[in-house]
C-alpha cells in the first residue's frame, strides 16, 4: 500500500504534495478512523506559524466536520502544547499543522492520539487504508460537526511545565538566558516560561515569521551563529534554540559554545536517575554511548528502541521510565507527557543548573568523552531487506554482541557500529562510534565497505537473475 505518513506525519511542499485538497481528504480520513471507537469525537487543532498555516487547517477541518467530528480550534502554538491539551482536556484526538524544522515552502500534518502522544505506524495504516481505499464515510447534513476556538491551551501548558520544576530555586538564581525560537511556534510560550522563572532573557527571532527571516529553523550549529555570538557578547549563562514546532531544544554554554543534544540529553539523564537513585531511560541504538555510561554510574538502565520519538514514547510509556529522548535535542519528561518537549526541557535544564555550582561548560566537560562518526552509503530501496539480512549473517558469525532492533548494531571492544537502512531514502546510515575518533572513523569506513560490496553483488545477480 502506497505510504502517506512519514517518520513524523504527513510533509511535502506547499501546493505541490501537500495540497488543501489532501488535507481534506485526510481531515476526513483521520476522522472516519476516530468514529471508530467513537460516535461524535472532538478533536483539538493548531498549527506551527508558517504562511499556510490557515489554509492547511481550514481544509483538515473541513474534513473533520464533514465526517461528524467536533473540532476545536487552539491556534498557533508548539506541537507539545497542543499534546498536552489533548491529553489534559476531555480531547479524543488532535491534529498539529507543522513541518517542524523543515524549510519554510514545506508543511505538514500529524495526528496525535488522545492521550498525547503521536499515533503508533499502525493507527497511521489504518488511516492511510481510509485515504487510498476511498473509505470516508460523510455523514448526514444534520450530523455535521462543530467547529469553535478554545485560547486556554497555552496558558494551561505553561503552568503544567512550571509545576512540575523547582521554580524557587531556578528564580533565586536570576539566570541570564538568551533565547531563540527562530521565528517558530516557541515563541508564544518559551519567553513566558523563562520570564516566570525569573531569568533576565535577551530574545532573538521571538517574532512569529512564516518565512523564517530570523534564521533557518534546523537548531543545528551552521543556524546559530548569531546566538553562539550573543551568548558570549552579553555574559549570559546559557542559550537556547528551539526548532519551528518547538518540540526540540537545544543549549549553547556560556563561552557560547554549541553543545550537541547528546550532551545535554546526557547531562539531563544523569541528573534525574541521580536524584531518583535509580530507573529506566529510554532511547534509540543510534544514541551516544555517553547516555548509557553516565545513566549506569547513577544506577539506572538504559533500554533502546528503533529509532523515532512516538516509539521511544511508546517503550518509556510500557517501562515505565522515568526518562527518555532522542540525541537531537527533543527530551520526554514523562511527570509532564509523553512527548518531545522543548519548553519543558529549558525548565529542566535551569533546574539542573540551580542545583549545581558549576557552569554549563563544566558539568559538560565532566561527560565521558565519545566520539561519534556518521556515514551513508546508497543502496537501491528493493535490495535494502536482502542486504541487511546477508550483512547480519555475516556479522553473526563474527560478532557475539549484536541488537537488531533497528538495522543491525555491532558492539565490539572499540565501540559500536550501527548499520540501518533509510525508511525513506535509497541509503544506509552507518553510525561508528569509540572514544578515539581514528577508530569511529575507521570503523565507519569499514562497514561502508562491506555494505557496497554487498550491495554490488546482489545488483550483479539480480541483473544476472540469479
Ligand atoms: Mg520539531
Amino acid at each position: 500500500m502506497t505510504r502517506l505518513f512519514g517518520t513524523n506525519g504527513v510533509r511535502g511542499v506547499v501546493n505541490e504534495e501537500m495540497t488543501a485538497e489532501l488535507a481534506l481528504k485526510l481531515g476526513g480520513a483521520i476522522g472516519t478512523y476516530l468514529k471508530k471507537a467513537k460516535s461524535r469525537p472532538k478533536v483539538a487543532i493548531g498549527t506551527d506559524a508558517r504562511i499556510s498555516n490557515h489554509m492547511l487547517k481550514s481544509a483538515c477541518s473541513s474534513g473533520l466536520l464533514s465526517v461528524g467530528c467536533d473540532v476545536v480550534d487552539l491556534g498557533i502554538l508548539p506541537t507539545p502544547a497542543l499534546q498536552y491539551a489533548v491529553k489534559e482536556k476531555d480531547f479524543d484526538a488532535g491534529v498539529i499543522i507543522t513541518a517542524s524544522h523543515n524549510p519554510p515552502q514545506f508543511n505538514g500534518i500529524k495526528v496525535i492520539d488522545f492521550d498525547g502522544t503521536e499515533l503508533a505506524r499502525s493507527q497511521e495504516e489504518e488511516i492511510e487504508d481510509i485515504y487510498f481505499g476511498n473509505k470516508i464515510k460523510r455523514v448526514q447534513w444534520n450530523e455535521v460537526g462543530s467547529f469553535s476556538a478554545w485560547d486556554g491551551a497555552i496558558s494551561l501548558y505553561k503552568k503544567g511545565i512550571l509545576s512540575k520544576v523547582d521554580a524557587d530555586t531556578i528564580r533565586k538564581k536570576k539566570f541570564r538566558v538568551v533565547l531563540d525560537c527562530g521565528n517558530g511556534a516557541g515563541a508564544v510560550v518559551a519567553p513566558d516560561i523563562l520570564r516566570e522563572l525569573g531569568c533576565e532573557t535577551i530574545l532573538l527571532n521571538c517574532e512569529l515569521d512564516g518565512l523564517f527571516r530570523g534564521r533557518a529553523s534546523e537548531p543545528v550549529p551552521e543556524n546559530l551563529g548569531k546566538l553562539m555570538k550573543v551568548v558570549k557578547e552579553e555574559g549570559a549563562h546559557l542559550g537556547v534554540a528551539l526548532d519551528g514546532d518547538a518540540d526540540r531544544a537545544i543549549f549553547i554554554d556560556e563561552n557560547g559554545n554549541y553543545v550537541y543534544g547528546d550532551k545535554s540529553f546526557a547531562l539531563l539523564a544523569k541528573y534525574i536517575v541521580e536524584k531518583k537513585g535509580k530507573g529506566k531511560v529510554v532511547t534509540p541504538v543510534s544514541t551516544s554511548s555517553c547516555l548509557e555510561e553516565v545513566v549506569r554510574e547513577k544506577g539506572g538502565e538504559v533500554l533502546y528502541t528503533a529509532v523515532g520519538s512516538p516509539i521511544v514514547a511508546r517503550v518509556m510509556k510500557r517501562e515505565k521510565a522515568i526518562f527518555g529522548g532522542e540525541e537531537n535535542g527533543g527530551l520526554i519528561f514523562p511527570e509532564h507527557q509523553y512527548c518531545r518537549d522543548s519548553s519543558m526541557t529549558i525548565a529542566k535544564m535551569l533546574e539542573l543548573l540551580a542545583n549545581s555550582e558549576k557552569t554549563l561548560s563544566e558539568l559538560i566537560d565532566e561527560l565521558p568523552k565519545y566520539e561519534l562518526v556518521k556515514l551513508k552509503t546508497h543502496c537501491p530501496n528493493h535490495l535494502k531487506e536482502k542486504v541487511l539480512k546477508k550483512l547480519v549473517e555475516k556479522v553473526k558469525e563474527r560478532f557475539d554482541k549484536i541488537d537488531e532492533t533497528d538495522g543491525v548494531k555491532i558492539y565490539m571492544k572499540e565501540g559500536w557500529v550501527l548499520v540501518r537502512p533509510s525508511g525513506t531514502e535509497p541509503i544506509f546510515r552507518i553510525f561508528a562510534e569509540s572514544k578515539d575518533k581514528e577508530v569511529a572513523r575507521e570503523l565507519a569506513d569499514r562497514y561502508v565497505k562491506e555494505v557496497n560490496s554487498i550491495v554490488s553483488a546482489m545488483s550483479q545477480c539480480y541483473q544476472l537473475g540469479i
